[in-house]
Formats: structure tokens, C-alpha cells, sequence
């Protein structure tokens, strides 16, 4: 069922030319040592952990072309030389994945990741998102809209095939006429975490239509991770308004127990709650968690949180309040920590997040394995004014541990 099967050939060439003409994160070679610096660095990240407990990452995407039938999708747009900008991010993220060539790309891509998650020193636990279509209002897909898809039963077979390291993040667009059907299965096959991208997904999170699915995962624990803010990793055509962290109110009242990614870190919506006047995203995130109603139901990930575009307010803000702490869950976006135009490691010198020696021990490790660099960096950052860094604790909790009764 290879969408591509027509046309992927010659693009695939065209790309794995692209993907070989610049310097890129490599797979972890487990040869060569570290330096002392970036060793030294490494130790200390790991050093507080609770050894009983692995790290966890709540926010790793699958991805994949489609090959061998194991129903994933890209969007031929993305990899079209009639888009050239599309073509071009595409092939900036693909290079991240440190996969050479895309002959084999969907099993090379897991290959790298799970040989990156296994060069931790210590155990890590990735939490790997599936993604569903686009869907229109009707409950019919919307190919045309769909940016990439990751079939539920790609990750859950993931999940079962490397159950020390791979939990399965399904994905259900809520207008599926089967969405309930789909969730119940998927639940009982262990998912219990769920994830959307409203943005790309065509999904309005406070549509009243949807609050049958949300009564049904608030009843089997199902906790949402989902994109709020503006989404700059898909094209989204208009639908930045679905990103909208005010929209979330509707599955919180049902108590469901809802993850932001990114804490909502960029991009700005309407104050949907007073003015109607546009405010930042993370402002409204904010609002939403300095709700006592919201207190034990809602959480934020650290996932591209250091990424330039988004620099520097969220990130200060995170740092600088001790209090939402034990809101906050660890997530790389991997494979965006790979690509180096997005995380300016000099940036964060100047705002005294880092030392300079820190930053290029940090790039060592980027080199070597960014989903380890991403991990380090977020350990490494602090707080300009008092020095304070992020609690071991952050890093190893579990979004399996949240779900409201
Ligand atoms: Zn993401």
C-alpha cells in the first residue's frame, strides 16, 4: 500500500543525494570515547536519578514512507520539486533522523532512534507517537490535509516488539465514525496515552461532539498529549485557532487529564476567556494551570522548548518557577533535536542558561546523538539568576501516573 509506489523512486533519489551533501547527527558509534568535558557533563545529568527508575520521554515520534506495508504516509507534497520550501523542510528533518538514503527508510529510521535510546547510559522509556489523518467534520478522511500518518497498530506492534524501551502513544481523530470502537481496541492492548495535532489534524478540542470520546477515555484512563500554540512542523492551512490551549477547557471539565506539548510555547491565539484580543499561546497555557480545577489534570511538556523560535520567555519562565515542577514532563521531539538549525546552542550562552564550555561539550554529544544531547542540554540548562536547574524528577516521571480516577 505504498502511496509512493509510482513516484518515490526517483525522489527518493533526489532526496538521499540531499540527505548526503551536509554534515548531520550520526548514529551513536559507541566506539569512541567522549571527551572529559562532555563525559563529565554526562555524569552529572545522570548523576541524581532515581537508579530504580528509567528516563522517560513522553514525546518521540514515529515515522515512516510506507514501505513493507506497514501503513505509514507521507504527504507527496512534502516531497514534491513542485514545492520546493515543503520539499526542503522535509528533507532537513529526514537528515535528522541520521538515516542515509531512503531505501529503507521506515526500518532504518527506528533503527537509528533505538540504537540512540540504547547509548544511554541509563534505561530510557520512549513514549512513541502514532498519528492519525486529517479527518473532515462528516467523519470522512481528508487525504488533501493529511501531512503524515502513523497507523495506532505501527506503534503498538513497536511497543511489543521492544517492550523494555517502546511505550505506544496511539492517535484517534475524534470524528472517526469508529473513534470509540478504535480507542476501546487500542486500550486493550495496554495504550493508554493519546496523541492529537489539532492544527494538522483538523481536530477543535472544545467541540461538543467529541464528549462521548472523552467520557470514554476519561473511563479507561487514557490521558491526552496534545499540540497546543502555533505549529510551524506541519503546513496547517489556516487552522492555527485549533491550537488555541483555551480550547482545552472542554476535555478538562470531562476530566480528562490533558499533557500540553511544548507547554504551547509558541504562536499566539485569541483570549477566547475576556477580550478576545490575541495573546501568546504560553500565556494562556499559564492561565489554564494556575486554574485550582486543573491542578492535578493538567501538565506540559519540555518537548522543543529550546528550539530558537521559540527563545527566549517559555523557556526563562519554566526555569525561573520552581512551582510547576511537578506539572512538567520530559519530551525531545525527536527527531527535531537533530536538526541543527533549530537549536542554536550559542543562544542559550547569552542568556546565561549556559557556560560556554557546557555548550561546546554539548555539541560533542549533538554529534554523536541528539536524542541524548536533547536530554543532557534540557539537565545542563539553569536559571540566570539563581542557577537553578530542572529536578531529576521532572525527567522520570511518567505520564502513565497521571490519569485522573
Ligand atoms: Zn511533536
Amino acid at each position: 500500500m505504498c502511496f509512493f509506489a509510482a513516484c518515490c523512486r526517483p525522489l527518493a533519489l533526489t532526496l538521499a543525494v540531499g540527505l548526503g551533501a551536509s554534515a548531520m547527527a550520526g548514529p551513536p558509534t559507541g566506539l569512541k570515547a567522549y571527551s572529559p568535558a562532555a563525559q563529565a557533563l554526562i555524569d552529572r545529568a545522570f548523576g541524581d536519578l532515581d537508579p530504580a527508575r528509567p528516563v522517560v520521554d513522553v514525546h518521540v515520534h514515529a515515522l515512516g514512507l510506507g514501505q513493507d506495508g506497514d501503513g505509514t504516509f507521507v504527504n507527496p507534497d512534502k516531497l514534491s520539486v513542485r514545492h520546493p520550501l515543503k520539499r526542503l523542510e522535509t528533507s532537513l528533518y529526514l537528515r535528522a533522523t541520521g538515516v542515509k538514503g531512503l531505501d529503507h527508510f521506515d526500518q532504518d529510521y527506528l533503527e537509528v532512534l533505538i540504537a540512540r535510546a540504547r547509548a544511554f547510559p541509563r534505561p530510557l522509556r520512549i513514549h512513541l507517537l502514532a498519528m492519525d489523518r486529517a479527518y473532515k467534520s462528516d467523519g470522512t478522511p481528508d487525504p488533501s490535509r493529511t501531512e503524515f500518518h502513523v497507523p495506532n497498530a505501527y506503534v503498538l506492534d513497536q511497543a511489543a516488539r521492544h517492550p523494555d524501551l517502546i511505550t505506544p502513544v496511539i492517535s484517534i481523530h475524534p470524528a472517526r465514525k469508529d473513534a470509540i470502537q478504535e480507542l476501546e481496541a487500542c486500550a486493550a492492548r495496554g495504550a493508554r496515552l493519546m496523541k492529537w495535532l489539532p492544527n494538522a489534524q483538523a481536530i477543535d478540542p472544545a467541540d461538543p461532539a467529541f464528549d462521548p470520546f472523552y467520557r470514554r477515555m476519561k473511563a479507561l484512563g487514557v490521558v491526552l498529549l496534545t499540540h497546543a500554540g502555533e505549529e510551524k512542523a506541519v503546513a496547517v492551512k489556516g487552522a492555527q485557532a485549533l491550537g488555541n490551549p483555551l480550547r482545552l477547557r472542554r476535555p478538562l471539565d470531562l476530566g480528562v487529564t490533558v499533557i500540553v506539548a511544548h507547554c504551547a510555547s509558541l504562536g499566539r491565539n485569541d483570549d477566547l476567556d475576556h477580550s478576545g484580543k490575541s495573546v501568546p499561546n504560553f500565556e494562556l497555557f499559564l492561565r489554564l494551570m494556575n486554574e485550582p480545577r486543573y491542578q492535578d489534570r493538567l501538565f506540559g511538556d519540555l518537548s522543543a522548548i529550546t528550539q530558537i523560535n521559540r527563545l527566549p520567555a517559555p523557556l526563562q519562565h519554566l526555569l525561573a518557577h520552581p512551582g510547576l515542577d511537578d506539572r512538567l514532563l520530559n519530551g525531545s521531539d525527536y527527531p527535531l533535536p537533530g536538526v541543527d538549525l533549530v537549536i542554536w546552542t550559542r543562544q542559550l550562552v547569552r542568556l546565561g542558561m549556559l557556560t560556554a564550555g557546557e555548550r561546546r561539550a554539548l555539541n560533542e554529544i549533538w554529534k554523536r546523538n541528539p536524542l541524548l544531547f536533547d536530554f543532557v542540554l534540557k539537565r545542563t540548562l539553569k536559571d540566570p539568576g539563581t542557577g537553578r536547574r530542572w529536578p531529576a524528577s521532572l525527567f522520570q516521571r511518567d505520564p502513565d501516573s497521571l490519569a485522573a480516577t
